[in-house]
């Protein structure tokens, strides 16, 4: 198993350090033909911006919406926004959930945070109790609504989405890769196979 990793911008080093942790290997993909072969793709968080304007610049935004027909897709905070139908804003994204986004929704980046939420869906047993989950926000969106056929995964206490998943399309503001633990990672990479 092979997960590529875009590596125009951001952390996507730490992505590929946890995907090692797993025994899985990550693949930095920076040229379409970079994505050939793997399994699945992270667009890690940084600037999302940025990101998308690199994304044009190498080819990459028809060549990611090609490769999630039947791949799966994670994007972790900038790269959630990547991945969104809508920001609010100018800029390219890859419009493959239907998500709408609200970024630097909690403020400046002296306002981000670290807090623990409850998320069934990591639960391995399937009884619905996994331990609670630390999640890191650093200028981060919020996920403000999701369309049909978009299970939210994670909200914050008072009732925002922070973590969705559509199919093969799954979008959190948080920073698993800032963490030693590794469920979220797992997690996709059960929705590689
Ligand atoms: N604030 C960034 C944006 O709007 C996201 C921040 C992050 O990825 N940590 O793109």
């Amino acid at each position: 198993m092979r997960i590529g990793v875009l590596a125009l911008q951001g952390d996507f080093h730490e992505h590929i350090q946890s995907l090692r942790r797993l025994g899985v290997q990550g693949a930095e993909v920076r040229l379409p033909g970079d994505l050939d072969g793997l399994d699945g793709l992270i667009i890690p968080g940084g600037e999302s911006t940025t990101i998308g304007k690199l994304a044009v610049t190498y080819g990459l935004l028809d060549a990611i919406r090609q490769f999630g027909r039947n791949h799966a897709i994670w994007g972790t905070c900038a790269g959630a926004i990547f991945l969104a139908k809508e920001a609010h804003r100018p800029q390219p994204l890859l419009g493959l959930m239907d998500i709408v986004v609200e970024r630097n929704a909690f403020g400046r980046q002296t306002e981000s945070f670290e807090i623990d939420i409850d998320i069934p869906a990591l639960a391995r047993t399937g009884n619905g109790h996994a331990p609670p989950y630390h999640a890191v926000f650093i200028r981060a969106p919020l996920i403000e609504s999701v369309g049909d056929g978009v299970d939210v995964l994670a909200t914050l206490d008072t009732g925002r989405i922070v973590a969705a998943r559509q199919g093969r399309f799954l979008a959190t503001s948080f920073h698993p890769e800032l963490t030693a633990d590794d469920r979220f990672h797992r997690f996709f990479v059960d929705m590689t196979r």
